[in-house]
C-alpha cells in the first residue's frame, strides 16, 4: 500500500517515529494509503530545513521567485488529470468538480501570486516641515506555518503557500490528515519547478500532534490557518502568548436573502449550487435560505424539484452531481443533525437519507437535504453542519430578514438576491460578514480581501492582504 511521505528539504522522508495513519477512499470506504503521523521531531526537521533556506530565498529576486511560482502553476496545469483524479479519490468530490474548480484554482493561486509579488510595493511618508522622510520596508517574516482543511484540499493549501513563499518566507505546511494526497504530489512538482530545497516543507499528520507541534514551535513566527472555529480558538490560545502573527479563516453559517424582485431562474439555479456544491462542504455555501413570503411556496416547490434532479453517485461518474462526504465520522455528524431535525427546530421536506450505491455500498453518500424551519434561533440555523443540508424559511420584511441573517455567531459570507439598488446598498452595508455576493455566488476575484467577521475568523487573505500578512512592516525615518 502506498505510504505518503513528508516532503522536507526537497526530499520525501518517512516520519522519524514510524507512526502512520490510514487514509480512506470516501467513495467506497476502503483504506488505500497511509500517511505519517508526524511528531515534534519531524516538525523540527522541517523547521531546520526552512531556516537554512530562508537567507537565500528571502534575497532571491522577485523576478526569480515569480518565475518559479509560474512554473509550479504550469506544472499543476500540465498534471491536471492526475491531480484531479487524486483529489476526487481522496475527498469524495465529483471528478468533474475537481477538474473544473479545485486543480485549476491550485494553479491559479501560484500564478496569481507570481504576478502579485512583482507589483507589491510599500509606502513612503514625507514628514513635511520636519525635514524627515519615512519609508516602510515589508520584509518576509522568516519561517511560517500553514495549516489547511479537507474540503478544498489543494485549493486552500496553495492559497496560503503561494503568498507565503512569494513574499520570501520559508514554510512548514500541513494539509488535512483526511485529504493528504494532492499536497503529497505537490512536493515533486515543486522540485521539478526548481523551488530550492527547504523553501516549502510539507509534514503530514493529525492536528493534535503535527498541527499542534507547528503552532507550538517557538520559532515559527506566523500561522495561517483555515479550518473549524473551535480549532481556530484553540490555536489562538496557544499562539497568542508567543505573539505570533495569526490569520484564522474559520466556519460559517451563511445566509441567502432572496427577495421577490430577483431574477428568479438565475436565483434558483445558483441557490441549488450554493447549497450543494462539493456536497455542501464549502465554507461559503449558503446554508440558511430566507425567502420573501410572496414567493416562498413557489420557491419551495421549484427548489425541491431541482434538488431532486441532483444525482448522488460515484465521484468518478460524469453524471454525478453529489459525490461522497469526506469521511465516515463526518457523515455521521451531518446525519445526526438530520435525525434530530424535529428536536432541533425543523422538518425534513426533502432527502435526509444515506444512499447505498451498487458496488460502493460502504461509501459515505447522503441525499441532498432540505429542512423547513420557522425560527432562526433553532439549532439547525445556529450551528454549522457543513454537509448537503440547507434550511429554508420565509420572511415578511427587509428589517426582519436582516436581523435573522445577522443573528448568528458566524459572519463569513452572505448572498443577496434582489434587483432593487437601494435595498442592495442598505443591506450590503449592514450584513455582518466578510463577503456579500449580490445576484451571484462564489464569483472570486483573487485581488479582493477574503475572510470572515465574528466567529468566522480574524484577518484577510487574498491579493495584497495576504502579502501584507506574510511580511513584517518596518518604518525607517531619516532626518535630512
Ligand atoms: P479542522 O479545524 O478540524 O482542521 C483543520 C486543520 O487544522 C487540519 O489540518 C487539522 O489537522 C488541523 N488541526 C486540528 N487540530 C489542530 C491543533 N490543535 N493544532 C493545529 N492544527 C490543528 O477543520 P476541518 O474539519 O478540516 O475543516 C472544516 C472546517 O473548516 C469547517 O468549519 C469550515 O467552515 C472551515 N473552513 C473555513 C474556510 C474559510 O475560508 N473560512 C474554508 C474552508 C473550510
Amino acid at each position: 500500500m502506498l505510504k505518503i511521505q513528508n516532503y522536507i528539504n526537497g526530499e520525501y522522508l518517512s516520519p522519524v517515529a514510524d507512526r502512520w495513519i490510514d487514509n480512506y477512499n470516501p467513495s467506497n470506504g476502503v483504506v488505500y494509503s497511509q500517511i505519517p503521523n508526524s511528531g515534534r521531531e519531524d516538525v523540527s526537521k522541517a523547521y531546520e530545513a526552512a531556516k537554512i533556506a530562508f537567507p537565500k530565498w528571502s534575497n532571491t529576486t522577485l523576478e526569480e521567485r515569480s518565475r518559479i511560482l509560474s512554473k509550479i502553476a504550469q506544472l499543476i496545469t500540465d498534471k491536471l488529470p492526475e491531480l484531479a483524479a487524486a483529489e476526487s479519490k481522496d475527498n469524495g468530490k465529483p471528478l468533474k468538480l475537481a477538474t473544473a474548480v479545485d486543480i485549476p484554482r491550485g494553479s491559479a493561486n501560484f500564478q496569481f501570486f507570481a504576478n502579485a509579488i512583482t507589483q507589491f510595493a510599500s509606502e513612503a511618508h514625507e514628514s513635511v516641515g520636519l525635514s524627515a522622510m519615512n519609508f516602510t520596508l515589508r520584509q518576509p517574516i522568516g519561517v511560517v506555518g500553514c495549516i489547511s482543511p479537507w474540503n478544498l484540499p489543494l485549493y486552500l493549501f496553495t492559497w496560503k503557500i503561494a503568498p507565503a513563499i512569494a513574499a520570501g518566507n520559508c514554510v512548514v505546511a500541513k494539509p488535512s490528515e483526511v485529504t493528504p494526497m494532492t499536497a503529497y504530489l505537490l512536493g515533486e512538482i515543486c522540485t521539478e519547478a526548481g523551488l530550492p530545497p527547504g523553501v516549502l516543507n510539507i509534514v503530514h499528520g493529525l492536528g493534535t500532534t503535527t498541527g499542534q507541534a507547528i503552532v507550538e514551535h517557538p520559532d515559527i513566527k506566523a500561522i495561517s490557518f483555515t479550518g473549524g472555529t473551535k480549532t481556530g480558538a484553540h490555536i489562538a490560545r496557544v499562539a497568542a502568548p508567543m505573539f505570533k502573527k495569526l490569520s484564522l479563516e474559520l466556519g460559517g453559517k451563511n445566509p441567502n436573502l432572496i427577495f421577490a424582485d430577483s431574477n428568479y431562474e438565475d436565483m434558483l439555479r445558483t441557490t441549488v449550487r450554493s447549497s450543494f456544491a462539493n456536497q455542501g462542504q464549502i465554507c461559503l455555501c449558503g446554508s440558511r435560505i430566507f425567502v420573501e413570503a410572496s414567493i416562498y411556496e413557489q420557491f419551495k416547490k421549484d427548489f425541491i424539484e431541482k434538488v431532486s434532479e441532483l444525482k448522488v453517485g460515484n465521484p468518478f461518474d460524469n453524471e454525478t452531481n453529489i459525490g461522497a462526504l469526506v469521511s465516515k465520522s463526518h457523515l455521521e455528524k451531518v446525519k445526526s443533525y438530520i435525525d434530530n431535525a424535529e428536536d432541533y427546530g425543523g422538518e425534513v421536506i426533502f432527502g435526509g437519507n444515506k444512499v447505498s450505491l451498487d458496488g460502493f455500498e460502504d461509501g459515505y453518500y447522503l441525499q441532498p437535504t432540505v429542512i423547513e424551519v420557522t425560527d432562526n434561533q433553532c439549532v439547525l440555523n445556529q450551528e454549522e453542519i457543513f454537509g448537503p443540508v440547507v434550511t429554508i424559511m420565509s420572511f415578511e420584511t427587509e428589517e426582519e430578514v436582516l436581523a435573522m441573517a445577522n443573528d448568528v455567531s458566524y459572519g463569513l459570507s452572505a448572498t443577496l438576491w434582489t434587483n432593487d439598488l437601494q435595498r442592495t446598498m442598505r443591506l450590503s452595508k449592514q450584513l455582518q460578514s466578510g463577503i456579500v455576493w449580490v445576484n451571484t455566488w462564489l464569483l472570486r476575484d483573487l485581488r479582493t480581501p477574503f475572510g470572515g467577521a465574528k466567529a468566522s475568523g480574524v484577518g484577510r487573505e487574498g491579493g495584497f492582504e495576504a502579502l501584507r500578512f506574510f511580511t513584517e512592516p518596518k518604518n525607517i525615518c531619516i532626518k535630512y
